[in-house]
């Protein structure tokens, strides 16, 4: 017989996650009969005596409304490994498209994740943030992707992406006749350090000063960092009582183990080494800002909580980056074994804006008029898919 752990109507009174300091509750569930799929042979459907409502087992799984099962593990670790999607579809035999729907669905349970870790998180270690420029569908359209790493550990703790306005003088041979790129409206200025300072204030989720009274933040010296930094009134509060210090540092110093930038330079050359959209000279580039983010947000799943922090001599093999950053594995570790397999419902975790963000497809792609796609059994709020 399934035991749900929860019902799957958010409106229901049995649809919150059991703590563990709460007694042990039954969800009141009654089967009323089954249904053949070809993708998984029978599932038994089930209504809650608490609401009405009527579910499946597979309203619980990643896989939910999917047609075929495709191999998460090999998917992540193929995406994680260099391989663009074309390649991963032919690995698996299907096509780009299903291997995008795989990534979305595991990019949504790693956002859940992580925000989760986040909210119960007490952050310890200095910071580091830099913006990695790349470009989404073509070179008319540079964009920075924000990224806010621990020091210490290496930790990628937020995310944000800006499109920013072409740079550059066009040539006289561009001027003549001018492209038809050239023409179209531009993004709004100042687009970076608004993007900064969302990821910013973001800190306010896992940073108190009364843990960590001396927060360094280290940056570049790009003057769009101290613009952001006034845009957050708890950090210029913040600022203002020492409380916390902003360091900058050339950016043309040598890359090595001793320069500040250390972390966020890692992470860069992780970044461009394992992904294959951030290759140099790449054709994968990001044609959809949204797919792009889904693709990061897969990658966070898997060098904060999976990778090892260090492998020596091939043999001893360092604690997940999580460990180094303060985050015990029992807070993860249950959530992480059942990330290829259970669907993490959005009414069980709140969000910050930023992840708001993500999570809702809410960065344009440039040129692109219709909203990005989001099924509605993942937005919160909503009766969950099929239930009647
Ligand atoms: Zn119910």
């Amino acid at each position: 017989m399934f035991h749900p752990s929860f019902c799957p109507n958010p409106a229901c009174a049995y649809h919150s996650l059991p703590t563990g300091k709460e007694p042990h509750r039954a969800v009141p569930i009654v089967r009323i009969g089954s249904y053949h799929t070809q993708v998984v042979g029978p599932v038994t459907r089930y209504r809650c005596k608490a609401c009405g409502k009527t579910f499946s087992t597979r309203t619980f799984q990643l896989d939910y409304y999917t047609k075929r099962s495709l191999p998460y593990p090999t998917l992540h670790q193929a995406l994680c490994s260099g391989q663009n999607l074309s390649s991963i579809a032919r690995l698996l035999h299907c096509s780009p498209a299903s291997i995008q729907n795989r990534i979305d669905r595991l990019s949504r349970n790693a956002l859940l994740l992580h925000q989760h870790i986040l909210r119960s998180h007490q952050l310890h270690e200095d910071l580091t943030a830099d913006g990695y420029e790349r470009f989404d569908l073509n070179h008319f359209f540079p964009n920075n992707i924000n990224l806010t790493v621990g020091k210490v550990s290496q930790f990628i703790y937020g995310i944000s992406h800006a499109t920013l306005r072409h740079k550059g003088t066009p040539s006289p041979e561009q001027k003549n006749p001018p492209h038809p790129l050239q023409a179209l409206p531009k993004p709004p200025r100042g687009a970076l350090s608004t993007s900064f300072a969302s990821l910013l204030q973001d800190l306010s989720t896992y940073w108190n000063p009364s843990s960590y009274p001396t927060l360094t933040l280290y940056t570049d010296k790009h003057p769009a960092y101290p613009a952001a930094l006034r845009k957050v009134p708890f950090l210029q509060q913040a600022l203002e009582k020492n409380q916390l210090s902003h360091r900058r540092t050339s950016s043309k110093l040598p890359r090595t183990l001793h320069n500040p930038l250390f972390p966020s330079n890692y992470i860069d050359r992780e970044l461009t080494k394992d992904i294959a959209a951030y290759h140099r000279k790449s054709i994968c580039f990001t044609r959809n800002v949204q797919n792009g983010l889904s693709r990061l947000l897969c990658y966070l799943l898997y060098h904060n909580y999976q990778k090892p922090y260090r492998i020596h001599w091939g043999a001893l093999r360092l604690p997940p980056h999580a460990l180094l950053a303060g985050i015990p594995s029992e807070k993860f570790k249950k959530k992480l074994d059942s990330v290829y397999e259970q669907r993490f419902f959005l009414s069980h975790e709140p969000l910050t804006p930023l992840w708001e963000a993500l999570y809702f497809r809410r960065y344009k792609t440039p040129l692109k008029k219709k909203e990005e796609y989001l099924p509605k059994y993942a937005c919160r709020g909503y009766t969950q898919g099929s239930l009647k």
